[in-house]
């Protein structure tokens, strides 16, 4: 570590005692671009690291709703506006008991990077609340959300920050905000993506994060003339993330074999084909249930309580469920047992330990920054049709998919080369070479527009 981040790393950690995952999120980021630091000063002289970790705005508030036998309840909203250097703020909301301030912190600077390396026009921001919509009926949902939007609407706008989805906001809780937001303000504008198809939304949409995925891991084994046919794949997760990444991993012959939710896994070693994803699908997406009835109506398929998918012998795995999901000891796993890559649907699902773990081992590895960003670069697609009133194909937006992860991809790879020491022939550290590559667009936008 040099002085100038190790003097950073020691201020937010200072500042940010207890926000974990925050700390965890910074330092990951910053003791990756020391390369870039070191060789061009003015990053240290304008102060970039000790700026871009702090959000340029948080707003905090009440949630007051009430449930169905007229009980009241107290949630707490959050929106973080981290950095609005290179357009609108942008990032999901996260309903979930979990979601604190620091959350939604890691969150929202990891949305800083990632959206830089979309190419699009968009910062960084999240929000969400402590809201577990789980066992609510529709009508509690509709309450809750139509009230979180009565105070957020007075921060975000079509050209300001622009929220989507995230855990636990589908495409439910959106049509209920944008509804809200529209009651409010008069307006029918692009303030939140995600939304159905007959009123705003884009095709692809709701699979892009996952397709998005599994575009960026054929990506990286391209660079070895290998693609994912035939790969054996451990999918953790059952939402939205992983039900459109076992989708498109089965159309390009990939065999999944397991998915997860909170309480546990599934292994099926037969694969979970087509016919089954839909059932899942219906089984998550409309009956709102839980993983585990899958084994009982799938033969040959196991249901394995409180546990995570990592032990199950793969040649791929994708986290698809949440952060930290994925320790050092069961990142070992994973590689003890024959995989060689890892490719992030989750926003930091795996550890410190872990990543070291990866890159010690030179598989290779996709960080959630580059691999996931398909879902918010499709969203920046959204806001570009939604301003010009147009609706692009499903192909069109495949194809603009498509492009976009190939240029993440070629973005990251080259900046690896350029600054990473550890790659080799074989071998291309995507963690360095995202970040910095991330970073170096937001930074020299920050520059450009002097100190604010
Ligand atoms: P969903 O709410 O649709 O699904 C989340 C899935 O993860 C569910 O199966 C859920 O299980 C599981 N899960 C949630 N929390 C935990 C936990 N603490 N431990 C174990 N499993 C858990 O969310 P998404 O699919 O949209 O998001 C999944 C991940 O992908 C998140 O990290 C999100 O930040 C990231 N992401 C999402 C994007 C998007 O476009 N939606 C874009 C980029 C990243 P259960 O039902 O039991 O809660």
């Amino acid at each position: 570590m040099t002085e100038y981040t190790t003097r950073v790393l020691e201020t937010v950690r200072t500042k940010n005692a207890h926000e974990p995952e925050f700390l965890q999120a910074v330092q990951e980021v910053v003791s990756t671009i020391e390369p870039v630091l070191s060789a061009k000063k003015k990053y240290e002289e304008n102060c970039i690291l000790e700026r871009i970790t702090e959000p340029e705005r948080t707003i905090i508030f009440r949630v007051p709703w009430t449930d169905d036998a007229g009980h009241i309840h107290i949630n707490r909203g959050f929106r973080v506006e981290f950095n609005s250097a290179i357009g609108p703020y942008k990032g999901g909301l996260r309903f979930h008991p979990s979601v604190n301030l620091g959350i939604l912190k890691f969150l929202g600077f990891e949305q800083v990077f990632k959206n830089s390396l979309t190419t699009l026009a968009m910062g960084g921001g999240k929000g969400g609340s402590d809201f577990d919509p789980k066992g609510k009926s529709d009508a509690e949902v509709m309450r809750f959300c139509q009230s979180f939007m009565t105070e957020l609407q007075r921060h975000i706008g079509a050209d300001t920050d622009v929220p989507a989805g995230d855990i636990g906001v589908g495409g439910r809780e959106i049509g209920y905000l944008f509804g809200q937001y529209k009651r409010l303000r008069n307006e029918f504008t692009g303030v939140l993506t995600g939304k159905a198809l007959n009123w705003g939304g884009s095709l692809i949409r709701p699979e892009a994060t996952g397709y998005g995925c599994v575009y960026f891991a054929q990506n990286m084994l391209a660079t070895h003339g290998d693609d994912v046919s035939g790969k054996v794949c451990t999918v953790s997760g059952s939402g939205n993330v992983a039900q459109y990444l076992v989708e498109k991993l089965n159309q390009l012959g990939a065999k999944v074999v397991t998915m997860s939710d909170s309480n546990g896994t599934i292994y099926d070693p037969a694969g979970i084909d087509a016919e089954k994803l839909a059932w899942v699908m219906e089984l998550k997406n409309v009956r709102r249930g839980r993983i585990k009835e899958y084994a009982s109506k799938f033969a040959g398929s196991e249901y394995r309580e409180g546990q995570r998918p990592w032990s199950i012998p793969c040649d791929c795995a994708f986290p698809c469920a949440t952060q930290n999901e994925i320790n050092g000891a069961e990142a070992s796993t994973l590689v003890k047992n024959g995989c060689k890559l890892v490719a992030e649907g989750a926003n930091m699902p795996t550890d410190l330990d872990g990543i070291n773990v990866y890159l010690n081992s030179k598989i290779f590895y996709g960080p959630a920054k580059a691999a996931n960003a398909g879902g918010v670069a499709v969203s920046g697609l959204e806001m570009a049709q939604n301003s010009q009133r147009l609706d692009w194909t499903r192909e069109q937006v495949d194809a603009k998919l498509h492009d976009i992860m190939k240029n993440i991809h070629e973005n990251a790879y080259s900046h690896a080369r350029e600054y990473s020491k550890d790659c080799t022939a074989d071998f291309t550290n995507y963690v360095v070479g995202a970040n910095i590559a991330g970073f170096v667009k937001v930074a020299d936008a920050m520059i450009d527009q002097g100190l604010v």
